[in-house]
């Protein structure tokens, strides 16, 4: 492995000190990321590989950041559940009876003052059948870590829950809820977002995703550190290795959420002069993709492309090779090595450079058989199982601009499949699904095709 700069270290523990410990997500992205959201993971700080660089802006086409910030912190131990393999589903069913759901959800949410940001987001949640199925379980409260491995000791989860009930088991389905409580609730562990001032959506996302998982965390008690054997790691074969990686994440943070949202990446550095390879692994729970600069139209395929291309690491970016023992000009290519249950893909219209712009770009997505298994250099070769496909359910989307914009939710419902659109406290039918397809697209949430 590439050793850690002493800069790297020095910004990381920085970053690490002043950053809200309440918060980490497992983000994988390669725009910038303000740096609270950066936390190691304990594997990687042991590792001490190279990845946490200074994000670095390319003028070309696209925003690339040559280090991905890859996160997952919570205090833990004991995996539990958590199957590895790509082909198997990980979420308990719920006992509940799914037709008492039919006529459930379709609940709007009343706007508390520029709060469009996060009904967008809880209805794009609230029909993600996996988390719904979890929340509604008649024994939640067994799942709730109510241990010091969270900081809110489960009362999010339980708050989150309390508002997924009423969406869902009120009589007459079409009402409007008010997430006040909800909200006072999500301010405590992510402070931002107590005032009133429109937030971005995503941001929101992964504050909210990281503390219900916290909340649920299976790992109860702050696992011993543990040191790996780089030696006998490089002699495992790749496939080992990745799953020896996610065991160890999983040491750390291993919750229904994880079984639900997290995926892993591959990241290989190749030496350009002695053509070493390192190879590390990381868990995402979203990825965050960049849109061609250049272009008014895309595809989402393209987009996931381009986010794992390989980049040139030149100049100041130059990482350290093991083998060289010096620093050198390196590339860097990604791939996907575990899929998600949910995969959660976020366009990366807003910009930080010279003060936050809005990309329009239109991105044409599939609505069904996302095939990532199409994509060329998209899969990791060593994936374990058959590349799933997977189909859209739900959209966070913004209108208008970085300065005064709007969000709603295009919604499929998990149970009769029809798409409604959510725009705070109303709710219309989508009729021609097509229009869905649209530049205000945000945040979209695929789940995999179970057939
Ligand atoms: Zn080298």
């Amino acid at each position: 492995m590439p050793p850690i700069t002493n800069a790297n270290v020095a910004s990381l523990t920085k970053a690490i000190e002043s950053g809200n410990m309440n918060i980490s997500t497992g983000s994988y992205n390669r725009m910038r990321s303000p740096s609270r959201y950066i936390q190691p993971s304990p594997e990687r700080t042991i590792r001490g590989n190279n990845l946490i660089k200074p994000n670095v802006v390319n003028n070309n086409t696209v925003e690339r950041v040559s280090n991905p910030t890859v996160t997952f912190y919570s205090i833990t131990s004991i995996p539990q559940s958590t199957n590895y393999k790509d082909d198997e589903c990980t979420t308990s069913e719920t006992s509940m009876n799914e037709s008492r759901l039919v006529n459930g959800g379709l609940c709007g949410l009343q706007n508390l003052g520029n709060t469009c940001f996060m009904n967008s987001v809880l209805q794009c949640l609230s029909n993600t059948k996996p988390l719904l199925l979890f929340c509604l379980k008649d024994d939640l409260d067994n799942y709730l870590n109510t241990s010091t491995t969270s900081v809110m000791r489960g009362i999010l989860m339980n708050e989150y829950a309390n508002l997924i009930r009423k969406m869902w088991l009120i009589p007459d389905g079409r009402s409007v809820v008010n997430p006040s409580s909800f909200k006072d609730t999500i301010g405590k562990f992510a402070p931002r977002f107590t005032g009133y001032s429109e937030q971005d959506s995503q941001e929101f996302l992964r504050y909210l995703l990281q503390g219900l998982s916290e909340d649920v965390n299976r790992v109860r008690q702050k696992p011993v550190p543990i040191t790996i054997d780089e030696k006998q790691e490089e002699r495992m074969k790749e496939k080992d290795r990745a799953k020896a990686s996610w065991d160890r994440c999983l040491r750390y943070e291993n919750s229904p959420l994880v079984d639900i949202f997290a995926g892993q990446l591959k990241s290989t550095l190749e030496c350009s002069y002695c053509q070493y390879q390192s190879i590390t692994f990381d868990m995402f729970w979203d990825l965050s993709l960049p849109l061609p600069r250049d272009r008014s139209s895309t595809t989402l395929q393209e987009c996931i492309q381009l986010f794992m291309s390989k980049e040139e690491l030149n100049g100041d970016e130059e990482p350290m090779c093991t083998k060289c023992k010096k620093k050198r000009p390196c590339s860097k290519k990604l791939s996907i090595q575990k899929c998600p249950e949910i995969l959660v893909l976020h366009l990366k219209r807003f910009s930080q450079m010279r003060g936050r712009t809005k990309l329009n770009t239109y991105v044409d997505f599939p609505i069904t058989n996302l095939k990532l298994g199409h994509l060329i250099d998209v899969m990791s070769e060593s994936h374990d199982g058959p590349t799933p496909t997977y189909n859209l359910f739900g959209i966070s989307s913004h209108s208008g601009t970085v300065y005064t914009g709007h969000y709603v939710a295009q919604c499929k419902h998990p149970f009769i499949n029809e798409w409604h659109e959510f725009n705070d406290a109303s709710i219309h039918l989508i009729s021609d699904i097509s229009r869905i397809i649209s530049s205000n697209a945000y945040v979209l949430f695929y789940e995999r095709n179970k057939s």
